[in-house]
């Protein structure tokens, strides 16, 4: 061994690279030769041909040191001697060939027989020069190998790096969210992925070869027909569809279809064989995605649904039954036949909702709602349109009859209690009734017509139907009217404190007034409460009303006491909605307070009705008012329902004589028995007694004679307004001065 070569130590720096730098390497990337020769001149001399061409050399002389190397290093190209002393170089080839290793192999041999040379190229040498060879020819064939190696090296690179981005597309079609497809021509497919598997249960191998239409449903194949046919090129070649799809579960083997359908959006488009021009492109398939989209298909319904229904009762809602009306009209037109709508609102049931809370209130109206749905025969529409009230069509009726019949259905549906919380609830309903054409001829007309009767069953002592006439229409549009400008009156300081005093006879004096309250009404006058107030109670405006009632009283007090009526007591009626309405007892607390004044001058009158409704909360908030030094007097007693028990549960100061009773005393020596009653327990409880509706002399002497003192009446004096009761007051003072 000789040459640039010298030694295994040196050779094996090359791998390991060792403490000190590699001698002989020129470039990282120069090629490495290995150079076989056992005559070291020959090996010297090749060397120093090939020193100045960059490239990495290494020399062995001998077979074993040649087969060590290439175990131990890589070599781009050997220069093969065949004739070795030890191991032949056809050996040397078959252990590269064994081994696999990677190398070029140019034989140089001074062989001259033809069998070397074949031995050679037999195994794989890329070249064979015979010694001895020109040096041309050698470094010709040396850069011809080289060159070779480098284009194989290239192309095992590039098909490495083809692999792997095939690999990569391939994962990212099969692990597409997506269907993803081609067809052929005849739309058969030729390439699914396999997501098709997990979305609709069919293996991709399964469905290549056949055509499309096997995972169509059958009501979608026009528009798959359309849109698989495209064939336009450019921008418009493109196209997308919802389809439903057939999913195959269960087993595969028993082949049994369970059609399970998904909606698809399909994006298709025409594939072209790459011509030039686009004329030249053939039609030869399609590519396409399918996206399963049946989670947001789900979801779009449930909000259409949403949309048009009612979530507390599932009922159609307000739009869905304006919808279902709208077509029924249309088809009553074509047959030139009837149809009715009815208006259904249920009776008090705000007093429910009020005293049992919402959430009962919610629970009442889905039975309701089951109910009513009960009565009704398949392609009737009922509908919720609003707190409680419900709407009907009933389309194709024989006669108005029909109608009737449902009505009275619904009524008697309603009869049985409701129970909630097992507790027993009545409720009844008012149902109005129009007809088509004769009651009116477009929806909004009928509805509102309905709407009308039923208003006027409400007037007319609810729970009942009755079908719309046209003289209803002055009456309850009088009353729909009144409760808007209630509204509005109380906005714009339209009602008024008026005051009926109340007398005692044996002294002349006016001892106490009752506050009434009025409506300065701009178009009808002077309105007196029982016009008024009833409507205030249906429609929740009882609430402002009254906080607005007790602060005009205060303030008008305070002008009495300013004017000499200190002595006199304040009656105030508080509405039995209001007592329940939280913070009963702390508004008039606080009102008297800021206004300050004394409670001891104030006098709440309350009807015995208070107290079977909530008596618990009614008489806590009374015992509470009666410490703070407020009377209390029972209103109208006698006609209510529990007279006498709760005359015991909360301190009582004063009962009233209800009119009803005083109107009977029509003769002066009769015999009245009720009112004498009355008297006898109030005076046997030691209570104040005060006569109200005292119109006449016969019934104040009646009174009088039986005990009672007090007496509220035209016969005395009619509600007043503040001004005029003021002025009183001051004529009573000049009088006693
Ligand atoms: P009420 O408490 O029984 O009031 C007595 C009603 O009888 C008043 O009617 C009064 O004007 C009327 N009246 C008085 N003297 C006579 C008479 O000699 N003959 C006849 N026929 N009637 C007489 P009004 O003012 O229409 O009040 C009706 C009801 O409205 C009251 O009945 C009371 O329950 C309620 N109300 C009146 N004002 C208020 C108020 O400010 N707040 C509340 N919450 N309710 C009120
Ligand atoms: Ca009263
Ligand atoms: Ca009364």
């Amino acid at each position: 061994m000789d040459g640039m070569f010298t030694d295994d130590s040196s050779a094996i720096e090359i791998t390991t690279g060792g403490n000190a730098a590699p001698r002989y390497l020129t470039t990282e990337n120069s090629p490495r030769l290995l150079l076989v020769d056992d005559e070291p001149r020959l090996l010297s001399s090749l060397c120093a041909l090939l020193k100045d061409r960059g490239y990495q050399m290494l020399t062995a002389a001998c077979g074993a040191e040649t087969i060590e190397l290439l175990n131990k290093l890589q070599f781009d190209l050997v220069l093969l001697d065949l004739r070795l002393p030890d191991i032949g170089g056809h050996e040397i080839m078959d252990f590269i060939n064994a081994k696999g290793i990677d190398t070029k192999v140019i034989v140089l041999s001074g062989d001259t027989g033809i069998e070397a040379a074949i031995g050679a190229l037999k195994r794989g040498a890329y070249d064979y020069l015979r010694k001895p060879y020109t040096r041309e020819e050698l470094l010709k064939t040396i850069d011809n190998a080289l060159q070779q190696r480098r284009l194989e090296s290239e192309n095992r690179s590039i098909a490495s790096r083809l692999e792997s981005s095939e690999k990569l597309y391939r994962y990212l079609v099969d692990s597409s969210p997506d269907i993803i497809y081609t067809l052929d021509q005849e739309g058969r497919f030729t390439f699914v992925n396999d997501r098709v598997q997990q979305l609709l249960g069919y293996g991709p191998k399964d469905l290549v070869g056949r055509h499309y239409s096997v995972l169509v449903h059958d009501e979608d194949i026009e528009r798959a027909r359309y849109v698989f046919n495209e064939r336009r090129v450019g921008e418009r070649a493109s196209r997308n569809v919802e389809l439903r799809l057939k999913s195959l579960t269960g087993s595969d083997q028993e082949r049994t279809f369970d059609n399970t359908l998904m909606t698809i959006s399909f994006n298709s488009m025409g594939m072209y064989s790459l011509g030039k021009e686009v004329v030249d492109r053939k039609f030869f398939g399609t590519y396409g995605v399918a996206r399963d989209i049946s989670d947001r298909k789900r979801a779009e319904e449930l909000i259409s649904y949403q949309a048009y229904h009612d979530i507390l009762t599932d009922l159609p809602n307000r739009i869905l039954f304006k919808d279902r009306l709208g077509l029924a009209v249309i088809q009553a037109r074509r047959n030139t036949s009837e149809l009715a709508v009815m208006f259904v609102d249920l009776d008090r049931f705000k007093l429910v909702n009020d005293t049992l809370g919402h959430v009962k209130g919610d629970e009442l109206l889905q039975q309701v709602a089951e109910r009513l749905r009960n009565c009704l025969r398949r392609g009737d529409t009922l509908a919720r349109i609003g707190g409680d009230e419900f709407t009907v069509v009933l389309p194709e009726l024989r006669d108005r009859q029909d109608a009737e019949i449902i009505a009275d259905k619904f009524l008697d549906s309603l009869r049985q209690p409701f129970t909630l919380d097992s507790k027993e609830v009545h409720i009844s309903a008012s149902i109005g009734i129009a007809v088509y054409p004769s009651d009116g001829e477009s929806i909004d007309e009928l509805l509102r017509h309905a709407d009308v009767a039923m208003y006027n069953v409400k007037a007319q002592g609810k729970n009942a139907h009755s079908f719309y006439e046209s003289s209803m229409l002055d009456a309850s549009y009088q009353k729909v009217a009144l409760e808007q400008s209630l509204r509005r009156a109380l906005e714009q300081g339209e009602l008024e404190m008026y005051y009926q005093p109340q007398v005692d006879v044996l002294t002349g004096e006016i001892v106490g007034a009752e506050g009434l309250m009025r409506w300065n009404h701009p178009e009808r006058g002077l309105l007196t409460a029982g016009e008024f107030l009833p409507f205030a109670e249906e429609n929740g405006l009882m609430v402002p009303i009254s906080d607005w009632m007790l602060g005009a009283l205060c303030r008008d007090l305070l002008q009495w006491n300013a004017a000499g009526g200190e002595s006199i007591q304040l009656s105030l009626n508080i509405s039995p909605h209001y007592l329940e309405h939280g913070g009963f007892y702390d508004k008039i607390c606080g009102t008297l307070t800021r206004f300050g004044v004394s409670p001891s001058q104030i006098e709440i009158e309350i009807t015995e009705n208070v107290c079977i409704r909530n008596p618990q909360y009614a008489i806590e908030q009374l015992n509470k008012l009666c410490q703070l030094g407020v009377s209390i007097a029972i209103d109208d007693f006698g006609t209510g329902y529990s007279s006498l028990s709760y005359l015991h549960r909360f301190p009582v100061h004063t009962v009233k004589i209800d009119q009803s009773f005083v109107k009977e005393i029509q003769r002066e020596n009769g015999h009245f028995p009720v009112i004498l009653a009355i008297i006898s327990i109030a005076s046997g409880l030691g209570l104040k007694l005060v006569a109200e509706g005292v119109e006449t002399k016969v019934q104040a002497h009646y009174l009088e004679k039986s005990g009672c003192k007090t007496m509220q009446g035209f016969l005395y004096y009619k509600p007043l307004s503040h001004t005029q009761f003021l002025e009183l007051l001051r004529e009573k003072r000049a009088i006693s001065a």
